[in-house]
C-alpha cells in the first residue's frame, strides 16, 4: 500500500470520529428538547385535572349559595303568611316556599353528585401530580447525564482536534486538499477499498484497468464514478462477485 494512502486512512479515520462526536453534539439540543416536552406535557395534564376540580368546587359553591337565596325566600314568604288575612294570598305564598322546598332538594342531590365528582377528580389530580413530579425527576437526571456527556463530548472533541492538523500535515498538499474537499462533499468515507472490484464508495463496478492500476500500488487513483480515492490491500478481493 502505498504510504500516502496510510496516512490518509489515519487521517480519515480521525476524522471519522470527529464527525461521530460532532454528530453526538449536535443532537444533544434535540433530546433536551425532547426531554423537557415530557415535563411539560405531565405538567400541563396536572393543569388540566386541577382546573376540573376547580370548576366543580365552584359549581358547588354556587348551588350552595342558591339554596341560601332559597331559603331567605322562604322566610320572607314564611313571614307574609303570618301577616296576611287572605286565605287566597296565603295559600298563594304557601306555593311558593312549596316551589322553593323543591328547588332546594334538587339543589341539594346536585351538590352531593359534584361532591361524589370532586372526590374522583380529587384523586386524578393526586395521580397526575405524582407522575408530574416523578416525570420532573427523572428529566432532571437525564439533562443532568446529558450535561455531563456534552463536557466529556466537547473534550473528546478537543483532544481528536489537537494533532489533526499534525497527521494531517504529513500527506503531501495536492493530496491533501482532494482529501479535503472530498471530505467535504461525500462525507466520512473518502478513501474507500476495492470490494470484489466495486467502489467501496459507490459500489459502482470499476474498470479493470483501474483495478490492476490501483494493484500495483504506484500512483493514486480514483474512482471514475464517484471520485473517491481508491486504494488496494492484499486481503481484498479483486474479483466480481459470481451471480
Ligand atoms: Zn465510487
Amino acid at each position: 500500500m502505498l504510504d500516502v494512502i496510510k496516512r490518509l486512512l489515519i487521517l480519515q479515520k480521525r476524522d471519522q470520529k470527529i464527525i461521530q462526536v460532532k454528530a453526538e453534539l449536535d443532537n444533544l439540543g434535540p433530546q433536551r428538547q425532547l426531554l423537557r416536552a415530557k415535563t411539560a406535557r405531565a405538567q400541563s395534564d396536572l393543569e388540566a385535572a386541577r382546573s376540573k376540580f376547580q370548576q366543580l368546587e365552584t359549581e358547588r359553591k354556587n348551588a350552595e349559595l342558591e339554596v341560601d337565596g332559597k331559603k331567605q325566600f322562604i322566610a320572607k314568604y314564611s313571614l307574609q303568611q303570618f301577616q296576611t288575612k287572605k286565605n287566597e294570598e296565603y295559600r298563594a305564598l304557601a306555593h311558593e316556599i312549596e316551589l322553593c322546598q323543591n328547588a332546594i332538594s334538587k339543589l341539594e342531590d346536585r351538590q352531593l353528585e359534584l361532591m361524589e365528582q370532586q372526590d374522583v377528580v380529587q384523586k386524578e389530580v393526586a395521580q397526575t401530580a405524582r407522575t408530574a413530579a416523578g416525570m420532573k425527576k427523572e428529566v432532571e437526571t437525564q439533562l443532568a447525564h446529558l450535561d455531563e456527556r456534552e463536557t466529556e463530548l466537547q473534550k473528546m472533541l478537543g483532544d481528536l482536534n489537537t494533532g489533526r492538523e499534525q497527521l494531517a500535515e504529513v500527506v503531501e498538499n495536492s493530496t491533501r486538499t482532494r482529501y479535503e474537499r472530498l471530505l467535504k462533499h461525500k462525507g466520512e468515507k473518502v478513501i474507500v477499498g476495492i470490494d470484489h472490484g466495486v467502489c467501496g464508495g459507490c459500489h459502482m463496478t470499476l474498470p479493470p484497468q483501474v483495478l490492476v492500476t490501483c494493484q500495483g500500488d504506484q500512483e493514486i487513483m480514483s474512482c471514475p464514478n464517484c471520485g473517491r480515492i481508491l486504494y488496494y490491500s492484499p486481503e481484498m478481493d479483486l474479483a466480481p462477485n459470481s451471480q
